[in-house]
Order: structure tokens, then sequence, then C-alpha cells
């Protein structure tokens, strides 16, 4: 079978970082978030993270430019070749996706399926307050929400038109969406398969 090579899309707050971290492990698969590279160089206080902090404290997106860089860079590394990727936090914008586009399209090495997991608003901006993280202001999730609904679901259209997209409900216990992702994923590895 050969690695899974995926993204994942929701709205912050969907389920994405669990799910994710479930999928790699039973996959096989790297999971490379880039919030949480992003809060690691905050917290090694590296050049990268002195620059996304303010940002990410706003809710604001990191410029596309620093985080093409970034992802180009850990998807060449080793492990990923070998192993595949699910991209969690990445694409945001339609340039991230031409970049992401770049690197796997007419490779030997294409993306196998983009996943949007569907959470309504209502139930992700409470996921959001309960969770309590350091970047959880309400004017920070406001602002996380816009920017999808601008930036992000726009992507879903794009990921579409490749023929690569498929809608998961996210509402349901963790076993239930888990269940749901298996399901798709599976079905897409199997076409792949069959090339
Ligand atoms: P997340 O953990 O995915 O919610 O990301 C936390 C914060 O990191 C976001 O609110 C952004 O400020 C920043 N960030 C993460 N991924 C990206 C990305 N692909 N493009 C721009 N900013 C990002």
């Amino acid at each position: 079978m050969s690695p899974l090579r995926m993204v994942i899309l929701g709205r912050q707050g969907s389920g994405k970082g669990t799910q994710s971290a479930r999928i790699a492990d039973a996959y096989g698969t790297v999971h490379i978030s880039t919030g949480d590279m992003l809060r690691a160089a905050v917290a090694e206080g590296t050049e990268l993270g002195r620059r996304a902090k303010a940002i990410m404290d706003a809710g604001e997106l990191v410029p596309d430019e620093i985080m093409n860089g970034v992802v180009a860079e850990r998807l060449a590394k080793p492990d990923v070749v070998e192993r595949g990727f699910l991209l969690d936090g990445f694409p945001r914008t339609p340039d991230q996706a031409e970049a992401l586009a770049a690197i796997c399209d007419g490779t030997d090495r294409p993306l196998t399926v983009a996943v949007n997991l569907e959470v309504p608003v209502d139930e992700v901006m409470r996921r959001m307050l309960a969770r309590g993280r350091d970047d959880d202001t309400a004017e920070a999730i406001a602002r996380r929400l816009e920017l999808y609904e601008e930036q992000t679901a726009p992507l879903l259209a794009w990921f579409a038109e490749r023929g690569l997209l498929e809608t998961v409900d996210g509402l349901g216990t963790e076993d239930e969406v888990f269940e749901r992702l298996r399901a798709v994923i599976d079905a897409r590895l199997d076409r792949a398969a069959a090339g």
C-alpha cells in the first residue's frame, strides 16, 4: 500500500488535531501540524517563533512566504518521503494551496485525499472557549473563524475541482468521527492502489 498523503481541513476547534493524531498512528503517516510547529518555534524562541508570536496571539495568519518555506522544507525530509504526511493547518490560503500543488502535482507522490471535517460554527466556538488555550481569547477565536471563511473555505472548491475532496461529518463521538474518516481514507487508498 502506498503511503497516505493527506490534507485535513476544518475550522479551528473541529477536532482536526485529535483526529489527525489518530490517523497518523493508524496509517503510519507523519502528522504535520503547522500550528504545533509554530508554537514549538515560539517556545524555543527561534527567529520564526519571534516573528510568529504576535501574529498568532491576534488570530491572524503568518505570511504565506514564511509558511510555504517551512512546509516545503518539512515535506522534503526523509521520514515524510518514506511514510507520507497528514497536513493539519496547511494550506490555509489559496497561495499555500498552490505551493502544495507545486510540490505534489505531477510527481510520483501525489496527494491521496483532502478531507473537510465539517463542524458548524456555533459548535466550534463552544469547543474553543472550553479548551482555554493561550491564544484562545474571544477576539482571536472570532478573527480565526472569520479568516477561515474568507481564506480557507474557498480551498474546499479548489480541492473539489481536482477531484481530491471528501467531506466528513465532525459531529459525534471521537470514535464515530474516526471511523468515518477511516472509511473515506481507505476508499481513496484502494483507488490509488488500483491506479
Ligand atoms: P492552529 O493550531 O492550526 O489553529 O494554528 C494556530 C495559529 O498559528 C493560527 O491562528 C495562525 O496564526 C498560525 N498558523 C498555523 N498554520 C498556519 C498557516 N498554514 N498559515 C498561516 N498561519 C498559520
